[in-house]
């Protein structure tokens, strides 16, 4: 079976490692981004470069509609998905304690983190499940090492936030085990990409990745690697786990 894989977020940083060494296995990806058009397009062109096929489709994986969306055209494109990476996420605005915190950027980091990785289960399922006539499938959530430690001091909306895909993955593996359908996750510690600059701390990995157990922060590529491990059949037994990619930090 042809491996047909949505990873949202998939214009820049994990996302994107994530899409390239899928394309890099044959796969068709198709490349989920929210503003970088110009960034999902390079990342296409690298899908196809190194042997897969490729589709851009832009939408924000918070909006129901954009989510139809990108399945509708996943499927006139390449056929029902075979494997989905709810990627796409934010920490929000820049470090902040509880007393801090917006309500609008409590609500914007649910949306997009909580229940755009909901939404895009659901529509996942939808074509996957053997309860539905699919063929069955495998999930990726992408957590955050901040659902265990709760990212006290700096954004502990977000924290909550990864709290909840961990236990939605948990929960949906339990769901869908007997339907040809994985749900696994990945907690990422942290990884060099734009999300700190983002969030507007800049200076983070530069900073604090010295203070890592591996004496530095990690790349995009070594989250990647394990995504597209509980992506492939290696991992067939594997279900309802979550995996730290966080060079030891706890
Ligand atoms: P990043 O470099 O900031 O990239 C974020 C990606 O998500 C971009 O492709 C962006 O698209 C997309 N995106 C943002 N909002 C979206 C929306 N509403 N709909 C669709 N796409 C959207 O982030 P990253 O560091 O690779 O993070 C990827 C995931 O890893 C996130 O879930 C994050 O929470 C998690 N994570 C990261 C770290 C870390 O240290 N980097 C640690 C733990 C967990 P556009 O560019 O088009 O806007």
């Amino acid at each position: 079976m042809k491996d047909i894989i949505i990873v949202t977020g998939a214009s820049r940083g994990i996302g994107a490692a994530t899409a390239r060494k899928l394309g890099s296995k044959g796969a068709s990806v198709v490349i989920n981004y929210q503003d970088s058009e110009k960034e999902a397009q390079a990342v296409l062109k690298d899908v196809v470069d190194a042997g897969g096929q490729g589709l851009c489709v832009q939408g924000d994986v918070g909006n129901e509609n954009d989510v139809l969306r990108l399945f509708e055209l996943t499927q006139n494109h390449f056929g029902s998905p075979t494997g989905l990476v709810n990627n796409a996420g934010i920490i929000g605005t820049s470090k902040r304690r509880i007393e801090e915190l917006k309500v609008d950027t409590m609500t914007e980091v649910m949306r997009i983190n909580v229940i755009g990785t909901l939404l895009c289960s659901r529509e996942a399922v939808l074509r996957m499940s053997e309860r539905h006539g699919g063929k069955g499938g495998c999930i990726v959530n992408v957590s955050s090492l901040g659902a265990l430690t709760g990212s006290p001091f700096a954004f502990v909306d977000y924290g909550a936030s990864k709290g909840a895909v961990d236990t939605l993955t948990v929960g949906m593996a339990a769901e869908l085990a007997k339907y040809g359908v994985r749900v696994n996750g990945v907690r990422p510690g942290m990884i060099d990409t734009d999300i700190h600059a983002s969030a507007g701390m800049a200076d983070r990995v530069e900073k604090h990745g010295p203070q890592m157990p591996m004496g530095r922060a990690g790349l995009a590529e070594e989250v990647a690697d394990v995504i597209v491990f509980l992506l492939s059949k290696e991992s067939s037994y594997v279900t309802g786990a979550m995996v730290d990619v966080a060079g030891g930090a706890r």
